[in-house]
């Protein structure tokens, strides 16, 4: 074998892939990895097929096809009221990992500081590293996992390029609110400081709340790369489609990595996407559709030894489990699966230390049935 200097040695395989190859394996209820167990839509399979059968199926452009890009514009100035140009601010991304990756590839130089806060998304540090980067990550606490904006004030200094923010947020389910916009204005203000926004679950936010997307404040969008993903508003992640929208300076750069990464996107799907989108209920009434399905496992797991934290965006519900044993979080989702026939995340694998809080990550996005089952199983342990 030839030597290998790892460019990640501690990183193993994705707790998603892990969970949900071990509930496939015990055939457990996988309320783990975050997915839908209906399917998309078939006006919009309908609309694939369509643009198949009528020859959309060579390479699409580099930034994507430009009709979609021209309904995302639609879309952002319509709910954000900004304007982005779909010639040279708004790229389709083989979903929001790739754009994630993409954005940090293309903006992070060697020793470049990037604060993140944990419970993290696992692709943020990986990607950060391989770029040179520094993690600087913060820690949040339950239940409420608020940004300690004190001390990202005092991590922050001139060698920090980048603040990684996600809202709503994975796993926690939090969203950012009015004063975190303001916190995270005064940091910025007058510093060479990028923010990367995760908005992958911009269309799930519960509780007639509102998202705060840094596309909302000019301030703000002026320094920032947003990242969304239909396979979240589509209920299609197995489509690996998503897009990034920013201003020029920083799209220029998107598209300089992008080009090399993955060139462009699947040519048929973002046709219909693009023809999906021009019917606005197709996004807006995923908020409703979700609470319902949240309000129902909220109340179900009421009947369980879980408590629940709360969740205001996303498709995810956490919940701590004192009541029912002291075992690590990690060692109890595995229990959980093998034994109970539910698989759920272990919240500590979104800690670089492991740190564990004892709670589990449950996914609601799923069909009644499955979540009656899963409700039943939960209840007995
Ligand atoms: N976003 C999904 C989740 O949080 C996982 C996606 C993946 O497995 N890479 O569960």
């Amino acid at each position: 074998m030839t030597p290998i200097v790892s460019k990640l040695p501690n990183t193993g395989t994705t707790i998603f892939t892990v969970l949900s190859a071990l509930a496939n394996k015990v055939g457990a209820i996988n309320l783990s990895q975050g997915f839908p167990d209906f399917d998309t839509s078939p006006i919009l399979i309908d609309l694939v097929n369509k643009a198949m059968l009528s020859g959309k199926n060579q390479y699409a452009p580099m930034a994507g096809v430009l009709a979609l890009r021209e309904q995302i514009a639609i879309k952002t100035k319509k709910l954000y009221g900004s304007n982005y140009n779909p010639e040279t601010e708004i790229t389709v991304t083989a979903g929001g990992t790739q754009a994630i990756f993409t954005a940090i590839a293309a903006l992070i130089n060697q020793n470049d500081e990037v604060i993140i806060f944990e419970p993290a998304y696992d692709c943020y540090a990986p990607a950060i590293r391989l770029a040179g980067g520094i993690v600087k990550s913060l820690e949040l606490e339950p239940p409420d996992y608020k940004i300690p904006w004190d001390m990202v004030k005092k991590l922050a200094n001139s060698k920090t390029r980048m603040i990684i923010l996600n809202s709503p947020h994975n796993p926690t389910a939090t969203i950012l609110q009015k004063q975190d916009i303001e916190e995270l204005s005064a940091l910025v203000r007058n510093q060479e400081i990028l923010i990367l926004s995760d908005e992958v679950y911009e269309h799930l936010i519960f509780d007639n709340q509102i998202h705060h997307s840094m596309a909302s404040y000019p301030e703000l969008q002026q320094k920032s790369i947003i990242v969304s993903s239909f396979g979240k508003t589509l209920h299609a992640t197995g489509w690996k489609a998503g897009y990034c929208i920013g201003p020029e300076y920083l799209m220029n750069e998107f598209r300089k990595v992008h080009q090399f990464l993955v060139f462009s996107v699947n040519t048929p799907m973002q046709y219909a996407i693009a023809e999906y989108l021009k019917d606005e209920n197709t996004y807006l009434g995923l908020s409703n559709f979700f609470q319902e399905k949240r309000d129902y496992f909220r109340e179900g797991m009421t009947q369980t030894r879980f408590e629940l934290l709360s969740s205001a965006g996303t498709y995810f519900q956490m919940a701590t489990y004192q009541k029912i044993t002291d075992e690590s979080d990690y060692d109890f989702a595995i229990r959980l699966t093998k034994e109970k026939g539910v698989a759920a995340i272990p919240v500590s694998s979104f800690y670089s230390k492991g740190t564990d809080h004892h709670v589990l990550r449950f996914c609601f996005a799923k069909q009644k049935e499955t979540l009656e089952k899963a409700l039943e199983k939960l209840i007995k342990v």
